[in-house]
């Protein structure tokens, strides 16, 4: 990557991070019309998507904490997921009644 590219994707990436939602806590006998579990991949597009509708509340629920910068850069994936923090060590097994081809 130039330098240039470097800069520029250092300066959107903190661009980016001074936009963030911050953390709110949800008020007692507050309702929602939609509760999404997760921030991952899946339930931050659900929950993106369904923000463009104006009347519609959403509850985002997320277990793990705000990402840091180093989890941008996939080379570091493999030192990143001996943190216990973000590898929660989550072992899936393939169901029985499934065939290998
Ligand atoms: C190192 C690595 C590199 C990858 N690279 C690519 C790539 O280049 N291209 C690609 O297409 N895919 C890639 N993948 C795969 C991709 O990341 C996953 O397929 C995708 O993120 C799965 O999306 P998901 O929404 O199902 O789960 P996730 O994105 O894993 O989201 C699950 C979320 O649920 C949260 N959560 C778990 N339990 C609870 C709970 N009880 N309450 C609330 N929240 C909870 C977790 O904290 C997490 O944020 C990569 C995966 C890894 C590990």
């Amino acid at each position: 990557m130039s330098k240039n590219k470097t800069l520029n994707f250092l300066e959107q990436n903190q661009r980016f991070r001074n936009q963030e939602v911050s953390d709110m806590i949800p008020q007692y006998n507050e309702t929602f019309d939609f509760i999404v579990i997760s921030a991952g991949t899946a339930g931050a597009a659900i929950a993106a998507r369904l923000s463009e509708i104006s009347e519609v509340k959403i509850l985002l629920i997320e277990a793990g904490f705000h990402e840091s910068f180093f989890m941008d850069i996939p080379t570091i994936a493999p030192i990143l997921s001996l943190d216990s923090n973000i590898n929660w060590n989550t072992k899936l097994g393939l169901p029985t009644n499934t065939v290998l081809v």
